[in-house]
């Protein structure tokens, strides 16, 4: 079956979508994306990704296309069209192609945004098996722009830490911004020490994960003590747990730290626990 993609208003097969070659996000990776996972061939934490892809146009300055209130039809439609159950959608928008390069940001009223949305099909997507075993990180300096509130395409650092991780026989990498934690490479990071679920607060520093914030909405509801600070490398290491959490990875359990296992090197309860929740009330609230 040859994969049905959206680019500026067309449904088209993967193999006749186009995109200039003078796109800012070619050029300059002048672009944002969203992630949305499809589980039962239904979209979890939509409105969440929407509300956030607002929010990095909106600090990019980069026109909102025309098709916004319409994504969550283009989303349902290339789900249907691409027959997935369970897999994700990827969303792209940069600030189109001016049909030349140029530093300065195009006028808007000539240059309008490119959009593109495409499907990957993740089968068993909710039950992998680095959710059951739990994943190992190497800890890098985190060498990103300092505005990883915004989510753009500039992912070259992120893909040089998982080549890191994966040269140390690892599977992702955790970054440090003076000795402390801010995120792994694609997915917000946490520590439970004594019962307390541990991660760093909202700021320019980090991504606002979408499933961060349902997953400590979760965590605070059946009653878990949370606490929004930063934590070291080393504190991580001491920890009782540790996890990540992301779109497509909902929660992981991290069971090894620069070599270190994670307490006995197994998942704990706590992410065992909040992986439950996050899955079974996202998919109750599944559109
Ligand atoms: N941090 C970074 C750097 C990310 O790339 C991602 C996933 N795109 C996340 C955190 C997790 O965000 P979300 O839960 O919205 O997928």
């Amino acid at each position: 079956m040859t994969r049905i993609v959206y680019v500026n208003g067309e449904y088209l097969p993967e193999n006749e979508a186009k995109v200039s070659i003078f796109d800012r996000a070619f050029l300059m990776g002048d672009g944002v994306y969203e992630v949305t996972s499809v589980l039962q061939g239904k979209l979890i934490d939509f409105d969440g990704h929407r509300a956030r892809l607002d929010r990095s146009l909106t600090e990019l300055d980069m026109p909102k296309p025309d098709i916004f209130d319409d994504l969550l039809e283009i989303h349902r439609e290339l789900v249907r069209r691409n027959e997935v159950v369970d897999g994700l959608v990827y969303l792209q928008v940069t600030r189109g192609a001016p049909g030349d390069r140029d530093f300065a940001f195009p006028d808007p009223d000539e240059t309008t945004p490119t959009v593109v949305l495409f499907t990957q099909s993740k089968p068993g997507l909710a039950d992998t098996p680095a959710s059951r075993t739990g994943i190992k990180v190497i800890s890098i300096d985190d060498l990103r722009w300092d505005r990883r509130d915004i989510k753009t395409v500039q992912l070259l650092y992120p893909s040089m830490g998982k080549m890191m991780a994966k040269k140390a026989g690892c599977d992702d990498a955790w970054m440090l911004q003076d000795g402390y934690v801010t995120e792994g490479t694609s997915n917000n990071a946490y520590i439970v020490k004594n019962g307390k679920i541990i991660t760093r607060k909202l700021s320019n520093d980090i991504l606002h994960g979408i499933t961060r914030a349902a997953v400590l909405r979760f965590a605070k509801e059946a009653q878990m003590t949370v606490e929004e600070r930063s934590f070291t490398i080393d504190e991580a290491k001491d920890a009782d747990e540790a996890f990540i959490t992301s779109a497509s990875a909902f929660v992981q359990p991290v069971v090894e730290i620069d070599g270190h296992p994670v307490s006995d090197g197994t998942p704990g309860p706590v992410s065992r626990r909040l992986r439950e929740i996050y899955l079974e009330e996202s998919l109750k609230a599944a559109v």
